[in-house]
């Protein structure tokens, strides 16, 4: 019998490494140290003022009070209608739901499909809380291993495939690799995902970031795909919007309806006042989007100019998201401080 009082399932977590490097960078600043953090996926730009003001307006408009678990009707119909603009997915809005960032909403969905004896694909290198959360959910991670330039292909997936295989992960553009699934691509993983009868979760929190094509959500490409999807988005990275706590999810109204039934026993909704903020960010302008991608634009650009520059490095050209994933092995066997 193990001795500690935990339960099993939180003795076996591990906590997110990227938000224990960042309390440590935050402990430094207030102690007075200088330090460029480069730990969590964060935009380093003000939410803009737009969406701050639509904020201001509803608390004292004296909207701060709990919502439907779901999220506000206006909210979801105007997510509904991003969805059938902007990724050709038709989601009504009872087939949507809003909560506490696209990390709650990947566990949910998690929580209300999966559970023991399930496998739940992972391409990898990932970002860690996928694998965290299927654990969480008592399901088996198996990870995908890619090689540069990570950009998942159907054959990878097929030997992967077991008749306990429940669910994929999908994240286009990926954390940590910045690589992009193509269209023809996504059509031969959807299509695989309905042969062998499995769900696809597609985090979609990087559309918006994207140097050079458009995004493909792959729940548009056919009906039979759509059914067996769940389609995640958020606020966080586009509209640095990270600390309002805001995200959502659309997919097939048996399994929204399960996670916002979970939701209903564990947050209820979140932050009524983000989520009027968040109307503002769908509905209102886009400018300050456009600024902060063209930002990101510039800085990849340079990275990706200065670290080739530098011998036993290789960095692999990401497709899209704000990241740079580094191949430092060559420069450990030659001693090189990194
Ligand atoms: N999905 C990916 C791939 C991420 O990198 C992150 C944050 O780093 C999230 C989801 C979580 O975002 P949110 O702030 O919406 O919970």
């Amino acid at each position: 019998m193990s001795s500690s009082v935990l339960a099993k399932r939180i003795q076996t977590l591990s906590p997110s490494a990227t938000l224990a490097v960042d309390a440590v960078v935050k402990k430094l600043e207030r102690e007075g140290t200088k330090i460029l953090n480069l730990s969590l996926g964060e935009p380093d730009f003000k939410t803009p003022e737009n969406i701050q003001n639509a904020a201001v307006t509803a608390m004292r408009e004296g909207y701060t009070h709990y919502t439907q678990t779901a999220g506000i009707p206006e909210l979801r119909t105007v997510i509904s209608e991003k969805f059938r603009k902007e990724n050709s997915i038709d989601y009504d809005p009872s087939e949507i739901v809003v909560g506490v960032g696209s990390k709650q909403l990947l566990y949910h969905a998690m929580m209300a499909l999966c559970g023991k004896d399930d496998e739940v694909l992972v391409p990898t290198p990932t970002w860690s809380t996928y694998v965290e959360q299927i654990r969480l959910a008592e399901a088996t991670p198996v990870c995908i291993q890619l090689q540069p330039p990570f950009r998942l292909r159907a054959q990878d997936i097929e030997k992967h495939i077991t008749p306990r295989t429940k669910a994929i992960i999908l994240n286009s553009p990926s954390n940590p690799t910045g690589a992009v699934i193509g269209k023809e691509e996504l059509q031969k993983i959807g299509d695989l995902a309905v042969k062998h009868n499995f769900w696809i979760i597609a985090d979609e929190i990087y559309e918006k970031l994207l140097y050079g094509g458009v995004h493909v959500s792959v729940a548009s490409l056919s009906d039979a795909i759509r059914a067996r999807t769940i389609t995640i988005n958020g606020f966080s990275k586009s509209y640095a919007m990270t600390g309002w706590r805001i995200g959502y999810a659309g997919g097939p109204k048996e399994v929204i309806t399960a996670m916002v039934n979970l939701q209903s026993q564990t947050t209820s909704n979140t932050s009524s006042i983000a989520q009027y903020a968040a109307v503002e960010a769908i509905t209102g302008d886009q400018k300050s989007l456009g600024i902060m991608k063209q930002e990101f634009e510039k800085r990849r650009e340079y990275l990706l100019d200065e670290f080739s520059r530098i011998p036993n490095l290789k960095v692999v050209e990401p497709d899209g998201a704000f990241y740079l994933f580094i191949h430092i092995e060559a420069s450990l066997h030659t001693g090189m401080k990194t």
